[in-house]
């Protein structure tokens, strides 16, 4: 038994259950231990949540997924192992964070809790939360892999055509800027006309199926067509969409002024 660890878990003030699975101890002497150093813990009704509960509400995913992000930086190998140490290092953190978006107050409603935090990190090693990436706003979020038609939860509000925009089908198609698949598309011409076949220049340069025909298209417009899009598209990926979409209304921004 990891007595500093143990002292830790109970000062940090995690449920018994939690402390008992990382340190071995039996449910008597996580309470003696906690007497002895004058803590009183949680109160412990019912078994620990899933992370599917906890992410129910648009504000508790915010607030996840915060937490995650800090989480997901610090723990050593978060898909094979809960890094006790990395998620009290990313929740104290979180909740910096959190406290500091609010005056120094914490929304008592929404804050996510040290159980909780632990429990969203388990059942991403369980695999049964992933983080996803928002296409519109490019946030990193953490969803359960039980809804997977989740919503970005900053900017779900405001999307009002396709409420579902962040969905897996909807993924970034590339994170390159619109310089750079400007510059990949003259390489990709180049390349073409040595004669190379088109996997052997995917492979050279690392380019999608996507983003080698957003390069194809890209080579067909003249200098002013190029400097408009630089202009126009701030997101590769938007560009990579619109390029591949086909429609006129989300080609028109293409054409030359
Ligand atoms: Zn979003």
């Amino acid at each position: 038994m990891d007595e500093s660890l143990a002292k830790t878990l109970v000062h940090v003030g995690f449920r018994s259950a939690i402390i008992r699975i990382h340190t071995g101890m039996t449910r008597k002497q996580v309470t003696s231990l906690r007497k002895r150093e004058g803590i009183v813990g949680p109160s412990e009704s019912g078994p620990l949540p899933n992370a599917e509960s906890l992410l129910a509400k648009k504000e508790a995913t915010l607030e996840a997924s915060l937490f995650m992000l800090a989480y997901l930086i610090t723990a050593k190998a978060p898909r094979s192992e809960i890094d006790v140490d990395a998620v009290m290092a990313a929740h104290s953190q979180y909740y910096d964070c959190h406290a500091a978006l609010r005056n120094g107050q914490l929304d008592l409603e929404n804050v996510l809790e040290i159980d909780d935090a632990w429990v969203i990190a388990r059942d991403y090693r369980s695999k049964e939360v992933t983080m996803r990436s928002c296409s519109t706003c490019h946030i990193e979020f953490v969803v359960s892999i039980n809804r997977p038609k989740h919503c970005c939860p900053l900017c779900e509000g405001v999307q009002v055509r396709d409420r579902f925009h962040c969905d897996f089908a909807d993924r970034s198609l590339t994170h390159k800027t619109p310089a750079e698949l400007i510059e990949m598309s003259s390489k990709v011409s180049q390349w073409i006309n040595w004669g190379y076949s088109v996997e052997e220049i995917k492979a050279e340069y690392e380019l999608t199926d996507k983003e080698f025909a957003a390069c194809k298209k890209l080579q067909s417009f003249g200098p002013a067509k190029l400097q408009d899009i630089l202009n126009r598209y701030a997101s590769g990926d938007r560009l990579v969409k619109a390029l591949l979409s086909g429609t006129r209304t989300q080609t028109a921004p293409l054409r030359a002024r």
